[in-house]
């Protein structure tokens, strides 16, 4: 099973994708994390990538694309994968396509949390105070949200055009509730069977 999810920043697409990888029993792959983790050991793509992540732009694409494709090497893909934060543009959701064919492999489901922009604020803001990521200013935010609007929106259109499953989950409420949500449509769609 390969699955997306997908959603603005805020979202909750680490929490949700993080418990439902486990459910599932495949890795979570979030392009996020990945990236801070080249800040954080200064890699020359960590190098790059910062003052970008931190401005609320997006990482080149053809960068980002080559860390996933390295990731879905990893013997732990083979049994599929959930991805979060990835693909963020139409020509990387174009080349995961092509990736994912040199595997004989698709896209099989999306899952799209839906939370309104004042939500939006309120969490970024408050994670700003917890986790500290130099990402999660104001002013970063209102960068990403421009950004999610312009570049990563139009992903879901690419995907609804390909006639792939897309469950819009409401991602506002009791996280263990919304968690719940998602593994019912993913149920519905039998893309889990039995009690996963
Ligand atoms: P958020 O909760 O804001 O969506 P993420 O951890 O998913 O946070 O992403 C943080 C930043 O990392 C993004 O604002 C962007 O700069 C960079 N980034 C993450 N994924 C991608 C991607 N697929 N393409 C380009 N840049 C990315």
């Amino acid at each position: 099973m390969i699955g997306l999810v997908f959603g603005p920043p805020g979202s909750g697409k680490g929490t949700q994708a993080s418990r439902v990888a486990v459910r599932l029993g495949i890795p979570h792959i979030a392009a996020g994390d990945m990236l801070r983790s080249e800040v954080d050991h200064d890699t020359a793509l960590g190098r790059e990538a910062k003052p970008i992540m931190d401005a609320g732009g997006l990482v080149p694409d053809d960068l980002v694309v080559r860390m996933i494709n390295e990731r879905l090497n990893q013997t732990d893909a083979t049994k599929g994968v959930l991805l979060d934060g990835f693909p963020r543009t139409v020509p990387q959701a174009i080349m995961l396509d092509v990736m994912l064919k040199t595997r004989n492999a698709t896209v099989d489901e999306v899952i799209a949390l839906e939370v309104p922009d004042d939500e939006l604020k309120t969490r970024i803001l408050k994670r700003a105070t917890t986790e500290g990521r130099s990402d999660d200013t104001a002013e970063g935010l209102a960068q990403r949200l421009i950004v999610y609007r312009q570049d990563t929106a139009p992903v879901l259109e690419h995907y609804r055009e390909a006639g792939t499953r897309i469950d819009s989950i409401n991602g506002v409420g009791d996280i263990d509730a919304i968690t719940e949500g998602i593994m019912e449509a993913l149920k519905r769609g039998g893309v889990v069977v039995g009690t996963a």
